[in-house]
C-alpha cells in the first residue's frame, strides 16, 4: 500500500513549500537574535518586524497590537490569565465566562483560574449544534464578568460561533472579549475591526505553517499581565528570544491563508458536503455533530450509535486513512469527549465520534476511497463492540 490517506487537518497541516522557502534563511544563515544591536540582530529584528507587520495587515490592526507566542495555547493562556489577573485588579471583577465545548487551552486555564487564584468560571449552555448564543450570555453577563471567551470556530465539531454579535453584547456591558481563532483561521475572515474582539488567538500548524508558533492581537489599550516574565520582548508581555524562523514562517502562511482563501473554501466545500450527505444516508445510525451549515467548509464529524471511536480509527488506520475521533489531544482516552456529551449525545452515541478534515490538496479521489471504505469499517466495529 501506498501512504495513508490524510483525512485530519484539523490537527495539523503539513508546512507548505513556499512557508519553508521563506523560514529557511533564519535558521543558519541570518540566525541573529533580534534583541542584539550589531547587524546581524538588525537583520533578525528586521524579519520579526516585517512578520508582525504582515500578521497585523491580515487582521487589519497595528503592528503593535500582535503578540508573538509559542503556539495557540500559549496565545490562550495569555489571553485569559493575562486579563483575568489585570482586569481584578484594576476593577475587581472575579468571574469568567467560558464554554464546556471550548478547546482545552482555554477550558483547562479557566479550570486553573477558579482551582489556584480564586476566580469563579461560569460554563456557558450551548445548543444542540454546539453554538453559543448571545442570549446564553446575556444570561449570565454582569459587572463581576472580567473575560468572556468563546471560540471563533470548533476544533472537534467544526461550528461557528457568532462572534460578531458576542463580541457587540459583550462591549455594551464593557466587557472584554476573547476568542481562539486558531481553526477558523485557516478558512474565515479573521479581520479584527469586523470581528470586534479584544482579543484573538492563532496559531500556525492548522494553516500549513510551522508547529510552535502562534500569536495573540491584544486590542491598544487592553492591560494583559504577562504570563512568561523576563527579558523585554513581546512589548513586555512576553518574554523569551524570538523564534525568528517561526515566526516568519506562520506570518507567510497566515498571508498565504488569506490570499487563497476563496480557492481553498471553494475546493474543499463540496468534497466536505459530500461526506455529509454520503455517510448520513449509507450508514445506519449516523447522525452529524455540530450545526449543519454554520461549520468550517473543511470540516465533517459524526457520532455512530455503538461504535467505539478508537477502535473504528484503529481500523480506518489499518486501511489507509488518518482520521480522527474530535480533538487530537484526546486520543486514548475511553471517555467520551465534553464537547460531544455537551451536545446531548448519550454515552452509546458520544464514544462513537469520528471526525473527518479535508485540506487544501485533498484529492476527490482520497475522498471517494474514504466513503467507500467506512460502511464496512463501521459494522466491523460495531460487531466487534457487541462481543
Ligand atoms: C489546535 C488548537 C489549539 C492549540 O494550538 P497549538 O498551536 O497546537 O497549541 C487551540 N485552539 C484550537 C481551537 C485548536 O484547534
Amino acid at each position: 500500500m501506498t501512504h495513508p490517506i490524510y483525512l485530519d487537518y484539523a490537527a495539523t497541516t503539513p508546512v507548505d513549500s513556499r512557508v519553508l522557502e521563506a523560514m529557511r534563511p533564519y535558521f543558519a544563515d541570518s540566525f541573529g537574535n533580534p534583541s542584539s544591536v550589531h547587524r546581524y540582530g538588525q537583520a533578525a529584528e528586521a524579519a520579526v518586524d516585517s512578520a508582525r507587520e504582515t500578521v497585523a495587515s491580515v487582521l487589519g490592526c497595528r503592528p503593535d497590537e500582535i503578540i508573538f507566542t509559542s503556539c495557540g495555547s500559549e496565545a490562550d493562556n495569555l489571553a485569559l490569565r493575562g486579563t483575568a489577573l489585570a482586569q481584578r485588579e484594576k476593577t475587581g471583577a472575579n468571574r469568567i465566562l467560558t464554554a464546556r465545548t471550548e478547546h482545552h487551552a482555554v477550558s483547562k486555564t479557566a479550570e486553573q483560574l477558579e482551582k489556584y487564584y480564586g476566580f469563579r468560571v461560569e460554563w456557558l449552555d450551548v445548543d444542540e449544534h454546539g453554538r453559543i448564543t448571545p442570549e446564553a450570555v446575556k444570561k449570565v453577563l454582569n459587572e463581576q464578568v472580567a473575560l468572556v471567551s468563546v471560540m471563533y470556530a470548533n476544533n472537534e465539531i467544526g461550528t461557528v460561533n457568532p462572534i460578531r454579535e458576542l463580541a457587540a453584547l459583550c462591549h455594551e456591558h464593557g466587557i472584554l472579549f476573547h476568542s481562539d481563532a486558531v481553526q477558523a483561521a485557516a478558512y474565515l475572515d479573521v479581520n479584527v475591526p469586523t470581528l470586534g474582539v479584544d482579543l484573538l488567538s492563532l496559531g500556525a500548524h492548522k494553516l500549513y505553517g510551522p508547529k510552535g508558533v502562534g500569536a495573540l492581537y491584544v486590542r491598544k489599550g487592553t492591560k494583559l499581565v504577562p504570563h512568561l516574565t523576563g527579558g523585554g520582548q513581546e512589548f513586555g508581555l512576553r518574554a523569551g528570544t524570538h523564534n525568528v524562523p517561526y515566526i516568519v514562517g506562520f506570518a507567510e502562511a497566515l498571508r498565504l491563508a488569506k490570499e487563497e482563501r476563496e480557492r481553498r473554501f471553494g475546493h474543499v466545500q463540496p468534497l466536505r458536503d459530500h461526506i455529509l450527505g454520503r455517510v448520513l444516508e449509507e450508514i445506519p445510525d449516523s447522525r452529524l455533530t455540530g450545526h449543519p451549515a454554520e461549520r468550517l467548509p473543511n470540516h465533517a464529524s459524526f457520532v455512530f450509535k455503538n461504535v467505539d471511536g478508537n477502535l473504528l480509527l484503529t481500523l480506518l488506520d489499518a486501511a489507509g486513512f488518518a482520521c480522527s475521533s474530535g480533538s487530537a489531544c484526546k486520543t486514548g482516552n475511553p471517555e467520551p469527549s465534553e464537547v460531544v456529551t455537551s451536545l446531548g449525545f448519550s454515552r452509546d452515541w458520544a464514544l462513537g465520534s469520528l471526525r473527518i478534515t479535508l485540506g487544501k490538496d485533498t484529492q476527490p479521489a482520497e475522498v471517494d476511497a474514504f466513503l467507500q471504505a467506512l460502511p464496512s469499517l463501521v459494522e466491523r466495529a460495531r460487531g466487534l463492540n457487541q462481543r
